[in-house]
This record gives C-alpha cells, sequence and structure tokens, in this order.
C-alpha cells in the first residue's frame, strides 16, 4: 500500500526516476536482452507453427494424393468398367453368336436367296437382344443387308465402308468399331464387326450388332462434371475412342490422341505398352495423376485423369488460414510478452532506483542524477546546488515512539520535500534520516531559500501517529557546486556545512558563503 501511494505521488508532483535517469547511464544490457528475447521468441514460435502447420499440410496433401491415385480412380475406373461392360459384353456375344448360326451360314453359302429370309432373322436378332441395328456384309456379293432389308453394296472406295475391308483382312475373330452412325443423327454407335466362316473355313462375310453408348457417356460425363475427373478410351494406336459428350473434362479442344496431351505425349508409348497403371504428368503448369486400366473385351484402355490442384486448393485454403491465424496468434504472445517484460522491468529499474520506504531517489540513483546534473550546469555555466538535510534528534523519537512512528515520520517529511522542490531537482534519502536535494540552476543563496522553507514546513509540520501528533525539526548544510570538483567534495562540503548546524543548536541552515546560521525560528 505504502509503495503504491509513493509512486503515484511520484508521477503526480515530478517525472519518474527512469525517465530522470539519462539513457546513456541506463544499463543498456537489458535493453538489447529484450529485443534478443523478443526475437528469440518470435524464431520459436514462427518456426514451431509453420513446422506444425506445413507438417499437417504436406500430410493431408500427401493423404488426398494417395487417396487419388489409390482409391479414387481405380474406383472411377471401375465402375466406368463394368458400366460399359454392362453395355459390350453381351452384343459382343450376341454377334458372336450370329457368326456361328447355321441359318445365316447356310443361307449364304447357298446363294443369298431370299433376301426376306436374312431380313427377317436379323430383324428378330435386333428386337430380341434390344440391339440398335443388326447387320451381314456378303463377301460375296458385297450385299450390306439390315433388319429393314438389304441396305447397298459396300465399296472399297466409300470411307465409310473402309471397316469391311479392314476386317475382311484382320486376324482377330471380331473387332469394336465406334463410328457416328450417319443414319441416326451421328449418334456416337459402337458395331461389333464378326468375321463369319464358311464350314470349310472360307471367310463368308461380316456380321454383328451396333449399340449406342448413351448410358456409358451419360456415365463418363457425371464423373467428370461432378467429380472433376477426366475420362476416356484409348485404342492400341493412342487415339482416343469415347469419351464424354463435351469432350475430355468439358476440354472442349478433344483431342485426338493421347500424344496430343501435354504432359502426356512422352509417356504415351510407354503408357500403351504397360497397358496399365499409375501415372503421373503435368499438364499447364498443374500435376495429373492417371489411372490406366487395359479392357481386353474392348482392346482398348480406360483413362481417368484428376488434377491435383482442384484436390488441395480446399486443404490450401485451411494451409492459408492457418498460417494468419498462426501469425496473428504470434503476434498477440509476441505482444503480451513485450508488454510484461516492459512492466517488469520498468518495476524493477524503479525499484533499483527508488527508496521504497519514502519512494524518493536511492542513492545510487541520485548519483548518476548528480553526475549528469554537474555535467549539466559545466556546459550551461549554470549554478547547481545541493542541501543535505537531517532530521534532529531522531533516535530519541525512534526510542521514544518506536521504530514504526519512525517511518512513518520519515514519510511526511518525504511528502514535504517533494512538495518543495521543482520538477527539475532531485529529492534523495541519502541515509537513514538524512536527506540529499540536488536544485539545478540554482545559486547559493537560492538553495539557501528552498533549504530554509523545508526546515520551517519541517519544523511546523504535526505528524500524526496513533492519534497523538509528532513534531521534530531538521538541521541542513547549503552547498554550491565549486567548477572542476568532484561530487564527493561537493557533497562533503554540505556535510560539513550540516555539522556545523547541528553543533550550533540544529534546526538551522548553515550555507557557505553566507557562512553563519539562519534561524527563522
Ligand atoms: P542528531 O540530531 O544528532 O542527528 O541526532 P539523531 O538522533 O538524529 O542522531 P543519528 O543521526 O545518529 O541517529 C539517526 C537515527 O535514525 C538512528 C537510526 O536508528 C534511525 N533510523 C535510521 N534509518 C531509519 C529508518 O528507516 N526508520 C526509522 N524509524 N529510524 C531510522
Ligand atoms: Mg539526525
Ligand atoms: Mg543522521
Amino acid at each position: 500500500m505504502a509503495f503504491q501511494w509513493h509512486k503515484r505521488e511520484i508521477c503526480d508532483s515530478m517525472q519518474t526516476l527512469s525517465d530522470l535517469v539519462p539513457p546513456a547511464m541506463k544499463p543498456s544490457r537489458p535493453l538489447s536482452n529484450k529485443a534478443k528475447l523478443i526475437t528469440l521468441l518470435w524464431l520459436l514460435l514462427s518456426a514451431g507453427f509453420l513446422a506444425t502447420t506445413l507438417v499437417s499440410y504436406f500430410a493431408s496433401r500427401e493423404a488426398i494424393r494417395e487417396s487419388i491415385v489409390a482409391t479414387e480412380l481405380p474406383l472411377t475406373s471401375d465402375n466406368v468398367y463394368s458400366e460399359i461392360m454392362k453395355d459390350l459384353v453381351r452384343p459382343i456375344l450376341i454377334s458372336s453368336m450370329m457368326s456361328r448360326d447355321t441359318f445365316l451360314r447356310d443361307w449364304v453359302v447357298g446363294g443369298e436367296n431370299d433376301v426376306g429370309q436374312m431380313t427377317r432373322y436379323l430383324s428378330e436378332v435386333m428386337s430380341h437382344y434390344g440391339a440398335f441395328t443388326s447387320f451381314f456384309v456378303s463377301e460375296a456379293t458385297n450385299n450390306y443387308y439390315q433388319a429393314g432389308g438389304l441396305l447397298k453394296t459396300v465399296k472399297p472406295e466409300e470411307p465409310r465402308d473402309v471397316w469391311y475391308f479392314r476386317v475382311r483382312g484382320m486376324n482377330e475373330p471380331y473387332e469394336i468399331n465406334v463410328d457416328p452412325d450417319l443414319a441416326n443423327r451421328d449418334k456416337l454407335t459402337i458395331f461389333i464387326n464378326y468375321r463369319v466362316f464358311d464350314y470349310q473355313h472360307r471367310f463368308i462375310g461380316a456380321t454383328g450388332v451396333g449399340l449406342t453408348v448413351d448410358a456409358v457417356v451419360k456415365l463418363i460425363d457425371e464423373y467428370q462434371q461432378r467429380y472433376g475427373r477426366g475420362i476416356y478410351f484409348v485404342d492400341a494406336s493412342g487415339k482416343i475412342v469415347l469419351t464424354g459428350r463435351d469432350g475430355i473434362a468439358g476440354d472442349k479442344a478433344a483431342h485426338a490422341g493421347i500424344r496430343e496431351i501435354d504432359g502426356l505425349r512422352d509417356q504415351a508409348d510407354a503408357i500403351l505398352k504397360t497397358g496399365q497403371g499409375s501415372f503421373e504428368y503435368r499438364n499447364g503448369g498443374r500435376r495429373h495423376f492417371l489411372n490406366v486400366r487395359y479392357i481386353p473385351e474392348l482392346k482398348w484402355q480406360l483413362f481417368v485423369v484428376k488434377q491435383e490442384d482442384k484436390a488441395i486448393a480446399e486443404i490450401q485454403k485451411t494451409l492459408y488460414l492457418n498460417l494468419g491465424l498462426c501469425a496473428g496468434i504470434t503476434a498477440l504472445a509476441l505482444l503480451f510478452v513485450y508488454l510484461t517484460v516492459n512492466r517488469y522491468q520498468n518495476r524493477l529499474e524503479e525499484m533499483a532506483t527508488t527508496d521504497s520506504l519514502t519512494g524518493l531517489a536511492n542513492r545510487h540513483a541520485l548519483e548518476l542524477l548528480l553526475d549528469q546534473g554537474v555535467r549539466e550546469s559545466a556546459r550551461a555555466g549554470a549554478p547547481i546546488s545541493a542541501i543535505l538535510l537531517d532530521l534532529d534528534r531522531f533516535k530519541e523519537l525512534n526510542d521514544s515512539r518506536g521504530h514504526f512512528a519512525g517511518d512513518r515520520v520519515l514519510e511526511g517529511i518525504a511528502a514535504i520535500l517533494r512538495k518543495s522542490v521543482r520538477n527539475s531537482d532531485i529529492a534523495c534519502r541519502w541515509g537513514g534520516e538524512e536527506f540529499l536535494i540536488i536544485l539545478k540552476n540554482t545559486p547559493l543563496q537560492g538553495a539557501a531559500d528552498v533549504a530554509n522553507t523545508i526546515r520551517a514546513r519541517i519544523e511546523k509540520a504535526r505528524h500524526e501517529i496513533d492519534g497523538s501528533p509528532v513534531a521534530l525539526t531538521a538541521s541542513a548544510g547549503v552547498a554550491t557546486y565549486r567548477p572542476g570538483e568532484s561530487k564527493e567534495s561537493f557533497i562533503s562540503r554540505a556535510d560539513a556545512l550540516l555539522y556545523q548546524a547541528k553543533q550550533e543548536g540544529r534546526n538551522r541552515v548553515c550555507s557557505e558563503a553566507i557562512e553563519r546560521s539562519v534561524h527563522d525560528a
């Protein structure tokens, strides 16, 4: 409580001691230590936060990659595969049965006589199995039969008939061919073209069914749009044979083949050769994950691609948010530490320079301030004076009223001193019940006047202790600094004058130049 009161008093009436002590005289280590502490804390907090944030970011990014490569893409691939199988396996089976059908072969070997018979056969197959179209092309006549009747004659020079002449020369029993069907608003149609042989294994034509791939295309579209994946089928030459309605994942600049896709070009041959697996490539500066699966039924590869950025955009946002939060917390923590350290530093500085009982400057602080004051006065050519004041017969007061009462009186004397000096002056508790007052810009006479005022105020004061007033007096010695002398000699001259005042009967002020005692009482 006593400390608080003094502190407030100091702030109200004069500058704090910390302010008065010149920067050059303040110990400089605590300041640079403070900067070091803040920097170290900043480094530690930043490094800690950065490390945890980045580690968790990279861990989640790795987990996302892992889940894309190991789970998402293979799952998509499975779904698309089973959907296209649903669409394709049955037609292949049907076409295979047609190529082995004894009616069909007998009818061809027998001279293709009754077109109605063939038309009925094809129409039955189509309607029964729900195919989009069914056909037979004869090697002997080059006639193209359909459920609706004889359609036309295929010619090698006709681009639309090229498929037949290809099937005719191939080794495999059948091929799957994707063509836009001109007869049906260019709908993408998959034809199963099966080679047909007579009983002597002579090639007699090609048969099969055609179907639309609407269901697969719809599924691909859904995956591409909803999950941001690219899905397409690639044939053995690297040509993209089937993908969604909007091209690869909405990429309108539809690519004809995988060799036209940037980043994939270099790996195309390896991927086509390997058949299946997980691959990575960069396109437009972004990482792409690719899952390739070979579909033996189609002799195609199913490509499922996902861009990395789309997947990690979310966690990237989280990363920035985390970094922002960490920076904010670091700043708050540093501010808190800075303010706390400052508070304790100020308090320590104050404690080191302040007398705890009276709240006045202590002897240590005064020595620093006196050095500064003497230098200033020498520079400015202004006089500086000192009053050394000692309470009279204070021991008796202690003995009669107790040490505690003595303390209260010392506090009262400090209050009188504070009231009697200017802001620029320094009052200090020099020893037990001795006080030293340094008066800047004050000649001897001025200092003697101040000393007398103080002496008179002390004499007049009544210190209320346990309900009864205590009165006492003080003696003082006043000296003015002589240029060039040491501060010890300056103070000891004041001390000698104080001694003289005591000798002359106390309750008086002795000053050098006047060389006589002044007694206002
Ligand atoms: P004189 O007039 O010659 O100065 O007589 P004096 O009794 O004041 O003599 P002296 O200076 O020898 O005694 C000072 C006394 O002040 C002795 C010491 O016990 C007392 N004192 C010193 N510091 C404190 C303090 O903090 N509190 C109290 N209560 N007494 C103190
Ligand atoms: Mg005394
Ligand atoms: Mg004394």
